[in-house]
């Protein structure tokens, strides 16, 4: 077959995985279909892989099938094995894999002139495209690297997850940000001195790790999926490195999917990204005399019986889940009392605030798994909107997503100021599961618990869920 068909063949797969990839984006984007764009995509990359090896002369498959091998089991071990809760720190790990993938791929093209571009018939040699996205792929690679080990061990608890607030840290930054450009420059204008490369990297490893020490534990998911963006973008300036344009094409689109849910996390949390990034806000611990303010002679018990009295006079009840009912697996129990009350002709909906958990939609996938139907699934406004007409609120373990003093914006030291809640509080009755008063993520007390109109039933919220069902069953 002649060199222009085959090229035109590879780009071809390429255009199908391609649209495999967006057509992929497209399902993900609702519960029903997801399953499927999963696959759909996973088909595209497996044909862009294919074409891939099939194309570039492969000289033995002995070092892939091996790294095939290790990699494909580390990856299913860990992502089997790895609770939900845990999830954002795995997909840090990834995202931080996948930038250091494209820095050492494009040094090995700067080093090895066998994967540098053909300028004419068996004549390599490096142009300005290939050196310019060389350092790209360095500089982004090797920021999302190390951004992701310290989002890593924060959420993983190896490091603080408080911010680390160096003095003059704007100013540092900037100086490796612009230092490792102007190595960047100097390696363009001279490509053969390899070292160049590996300290724009080395600056740029630092400026990973400055840029995100800063920042504290609660705006973590923020920032990985902005590393998840970097990510794309290192993996697209390799594309360029490698002139592979579907390693072009789907990092940008990782690039893109990245920043879009970047953005609409802030909004979820009111914030800015610039405030997010250079804030230096973060996880706050409330004081014993902070939280004694708010709750002293005010907090009632409940018990599960006298919460299922309540519900058997119920004709509107909403269950709002967060980060506890993951914890304590409680959806299954959920579900039964949803079942149970829907029996009784009781209208019930799900209240699910977007930052709910600890991933976005993780409030979602958990209870997709015990088919609650979708509909009954209602974000923050529609929710917003009802609650005043709703009988019993049931929080299952949500905390930060239900706090009154998010409203109180002149704080500057509240660290969930503005952001929008599900105002549980303006129902008839909250009846609140959780073990103890301790505060959530995001580390301050909540004023929801004191509410005349609000009861606490402290225990595990499956325990509790499972006992409300008895309670009803037998009344
Ligand atoms: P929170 O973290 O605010 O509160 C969770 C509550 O669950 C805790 O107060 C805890 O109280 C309770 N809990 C823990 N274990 C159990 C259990 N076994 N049974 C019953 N209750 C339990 O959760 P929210 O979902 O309300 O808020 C999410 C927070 O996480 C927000 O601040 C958000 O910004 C942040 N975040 C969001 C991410 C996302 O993308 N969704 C990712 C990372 C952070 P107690 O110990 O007393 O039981």
């Amino acid at each position: 077959m002649s060199e222009t068909l085959t090229q035109a063949l590879v780009n071809l797969a390429y255009v199908v995985a391609a649209s495999l990839f967006i057509f992929g984006l497209k399902l993900l984007s609702h519960p029903r279909t997801a399953v499927r764009g999963n696959l759909l995509g996973a088909s595209g990359m497996l044909l862009a892989i294919v074409v891939t090896l099939l194309d570039r002369h492969i000289v033995g498959f002995e070092l892939i099938i091996a790294g095939f091998v290790i990699g494909g089991a580390i990856g299913a071990t860990l992502a089997a094995r790895i609770p939900m809760t845990a999830m954002p720190q795995l997909v840090a790990l990834f995202n931080g894999f996948g930038g250091a993938a494209s820095a050492v791929v494009a040094g090995a093209a700067l080093i090895d002139p066998t994967l540098q571009p053909e300028v004419a018939p068996g004549v390599r040699e490096i142009t300005l495209q290939f050196s310019i996205a060389t350092v790209f792929s360095g500089l982004i690679g090797a920021v999302t690297f190390w951004g992701s080990l310290v989002a890593f061990g924060k959420l993983q608890g190896l490091i603080t997850e408080k911010p680390v607030l160096l003095p003059g840290r704007h100013a540092i930054n900037l100086l490796l940000l612009l230092g490792s450009l102007a190595l960047g420059a100097l390696l363009v204008g001279a490509p053969q001195e390899f070292w160049l490369y590996w300290a724009v990297v080395a600056a740029a490893s630092l400026l990973g790790v400055l840029l995100v020490i800063p920042i504290g534990g609660a705006d973590m998911p923020v920032v990985i999926s902005l590393l998840n963006s970097y990510s794309g973008l290192a993996a697209a300036a390799t594309g360029f490195v490698l002139n592979n344009n579907a390693l072009i094409i789907s990092g940008s689109l990782v690039g893109a999917a990245g920043l879009i849910l970047t953005n609409l996390m802030c909004k979820a949390m009111n914030r800015s990204l610039p405030n997010v990034l250079f804030g230096g806000v973060g996880a706050v611990v409330a004081t014993a005399q902070e939280q004694e303010d708010i709750y002293a002679g005010k907090v009632k018990a409940t018990s599960p019986e006298e919460v299922a009295m309540l519900l058997e006079g119920a004709r509107r009840v909403v269950f709002v889940p967060g980060y506890g009912m993951a914890v304590a697996q409680a959806q299954y129990a959920a579900r039964d009392l949803y079942q149970l009350l829907e029996s009784k002709g009781i209208e019930v909906e799900f209240a699910i605030h977007p930052v709910a958990g600890r991933m976005p939609g993780h409030m979602n996938v958990l209870l997709a798994e015990v088919d609650i139907p979708y509909d009954k699934l209602k974000g923050l406004e529609e929710s917003n909107a009802l609650f005043p007409q709703t009988d019993v609120v049931i929080v299952v373990g949500a905390n930060d997503v239900v706090n009154p003093m998010a409203r109180d914006v002149n704080d500057p030291s509240n660290p969930i100021a503005g952001m929008p809640i599900l105002e549980v509080d303006k129902a008839k009755t909250v009846v609140v599961i959780k073990r103890s008063l301790s505060p959530g993520f995001a580390g301050i007390p909540n004023p929801l618990f004191a509410a005349d109109n609000t009861l606490m039933l402290f225990a595990d919220a499956k325990q509790a869920l499972t006992e409300i069902v008895a309670a009803l069953k037998e009344s």
